[in-house]
């Protein structure tokens, strides 16, 4: 296993790190969860130390998985993750007594005195990130002094300079984010902002929701002059860049764990930059695609444009109509009748990077609702 410092703390990181939320759902509805923590186990021997869960995941079992493993290996050498904000919290006024109980129960399930990192979790802007941290952030730093976790980190589907804003404040040791061979154009200043603060950088999401696997075609590229599979090759884009210290990989089955292995055997690391150049020449034009970046951001009719476009996304690389409605529902939790809100005043087209023409897609995807 190759294996990386986490930011600036004394901590060794396996390249890839385990995702918990993909534990076999038929096994974790019938009840089989030690035959489901035989993923982690397995994944411990090896040599895959940095475990990332979350409550809800799996049904709200991920974490009691996670944990039937961690109570049967040594315990420090496993860095283990969990998240909380409001939803989790079930309030956007939490006190310190709803914190601990999280928390607290967190621990509990995963049999153990401390979490590695602690992530304020899944901050989709600015606005909501700055609430999280006027109401949490005290009850996270007074947990830090207690040792029941060990660094506070945050997670994020923000965009562009956003995530840039957040690490500039410097309350955190680490992130969690989107990126893959998808985004990365536009998700680089994030990563590099972090890894010259001394932060970690783990990513989610590596393989775009599935859809470079899908597509082995469009990023056969990734596989050039190695053995790997298209799957094998996404994870190992990700995972071979010096400022990100941990890929996700999300396992089913031991299979997967080996895949994980197998992306990151005779890793070498070579900066963003120059992944970009290696990769821009290479690769197709993906010049439909939407890329993420959140330049078009400020619709004046607050529609989220990027995950409008990202769904777009899945119809193209796809080339099936399906797709476009099952990522809007299933991955972003938004009705196709929210496009129709536009009222084309064009601000968003003249700011895209990609010159998409956002208004057609969007009333392409309101007509869905009809
Ligand atoms: S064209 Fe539509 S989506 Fe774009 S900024 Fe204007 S209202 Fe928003
Ligand atoms: S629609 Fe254009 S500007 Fe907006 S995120 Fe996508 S590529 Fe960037």
């Amino acid at each position: 296993m190759y294996y990386k410092q986490y930011g600036n703390t004394d901590m060794k990181v396996s390249a890839v790190g385990l995702g918990t939320m993909r534990y076999d759902m038929e096994d974790v509805r019938a009840g089989r969860l030690e035959k489901c923590a035989e993923i982690p186990l397995y994944a411990y021997e090896k040599g895959i130390n940095y475990w990332d869960t979350a409550p809800t995941y799996c049904d709200d079992k991920s974490e009691i998985i996670t944990g039937l493993a961690l109570s049967q290996v040594d315990r420090s050498k496993v860095f283990v993750t969990s998240k909380v904000n409001f939803g989790t919290l079930g309030t956007e006024h939490p006190t310190r007594d709803t914190f601990r109980r999280r928390l607290e129960m967190s621990l509990d399930r995963l049999h153990t005195d401390y979490i590695d990192f602690y992530h304020m979790w899944c901050m989709l802007n600015l606005e909501s990130w700055q609430k999280h941290v006027d109401a949490l952030y005290g009850f996270f730093e007074e947990a830090k002094s207690e040792g029941l976790i060990r660094n506070i980190v945050f997670s994020s589907h923000m965009q562009g300079n956003d995530i840039e804003t957040v690490v500039e404040t410097g309350k955190f040791k680490g992130m969690l984010i989107g990126y893959n061979a998808l985004n990365y154009r536009f998700r680089q200043s994030g990563i590099k902002k972090a890894h010259e603060n001394g932060m970690g950088v783990v990513v989610m999401n590596p393989l775009g929701g599935g859809m470079i696997p899908q597509n082995p075609d469009a990023f056969s590229y990734l596989t050039e002059g190695t053995d790997l599979t298209v799957a094998q090759a996404g994870l190992r884009f990700v995972a071979s860049h010096k400022e990100i210290t941990v890929a996700l990989a999300g396992c089913t089955t031991k299979a997967h764990v080996d895949d994980a292995v197998k992306a990151v055997e005779n890793l070498v690391e070579e900066p963003a930059e120059e992944i970009v150049a290696k990769y821009n020449a290479k690769g197709p034009a993906l010049n439909d695609l939407c890329t993420g970046c959140g330049y078009c951001k400020g619709c004046p009719q607050d529609i989220e444009i990027p995950k409008f476009m990202d769904a777009y996304n899945q119809k193209i690389l796809s080339k099936k109509e399906d797709r476009l409605a099952s990522r809007l529902s299933g991955h972003w939790n938004l009705p196709p009748e929210k496009a129709s809100a536009c009222i084309q005043c064009g601000s968003c087209e003249s700011k895209c990077t990609q010159h998409l023409p956002i208004m057609e897609r969007l009333k392409e995807i309101a007509a869905l609702a009809q």
